[in-house]
């Protein structure tokens, strides 16, 4: 079988594992580090899907393909916050616990828990750029739950589901998220 290299332009670990997975052995997801580049991107853009086009286009110089995510959790009764802010909700530098902590002092009290993680992928094809959309619907608990996946899955339950994303193993996690969704979408344009 052949393998695909696939540059996937994002110093996030836990994504790029999560694209692998999803992925599988036809591809052979590599990131910046592997390519010499250790700065971040600014994500100067006002929406995901503005993030996730500049994350690939910085390196379309390169010349290869390359794709890139932009990713967050739209809360309802916080007007779709933190959004497009998700990474650093809680300050520059802050970790997932202080992020998850400010998302649970904000929604203290609120009745209406509803939530979505969304994904827009990014897709420089060495020519042009496009965009690909995933979405999962759900809630919010009001304390957090579960040790697996990242950011602020163990506050979030999937519509249908009594788990948190941080209680099922990744292999549930990865069949039905918004990351798979959106590469989904993009292996539908790849393939015609
Ligand atoms: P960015 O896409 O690198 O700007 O960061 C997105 C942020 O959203 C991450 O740092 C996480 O806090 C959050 N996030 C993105 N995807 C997920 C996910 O699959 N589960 C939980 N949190 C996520």
């Amino acid at each position: 079988m052949n393998t695909i290299k696939l540059f996937f332009a994002t110093r996030n670990g836990h994504k790029r594992q999560e694209v692998q997975d999803i992925l599988g052995d036809q591809f052979k997801v590599v990131g910046p580090e592997d390519l010499g580049f250790t700065d971040d991107v600014e994500e100067t853009g006002q929406t995901l899907e503005e993030n996730a086009v500049l994350k690939a286009m910085a390196y379309a110089h390169l010349g290869i393909p390359v794709l890139a995510d932009d990713s967050g959790l739209e809360i309802e009764a916080l007007n779709g916050a933190p959004g497009v802010y998700s990474a650093r909700f809680a300050g520059e530098g802050a970790g997932s616990a202080e992020n998850m902590q400010k998302v649970l002092s904000l929604m203290k009290g609120k009745t209406n828990r509803a939530a979505q993680f969304k994904t827009v992928l990014a897709y420089f094809d060495g020519t042009q750029v496009h965009t690909f959309k995933g979405t999962v619907s759900g809630f919010l608990l009001e304390q957090a739950r579960g040790t697996g996946g990242f950011g602020y899955d163990p506050l979030f339950v999937e519509e249908g589901e009594v788990r948190t994303f941080a209680e099922l193993t990744a292999e549930e996690k990865n069949s039905r998220s918004h990351r798979m969704r959106a590469l989904e979408a993009w292996l539908g344009f790849l393939l015609g």
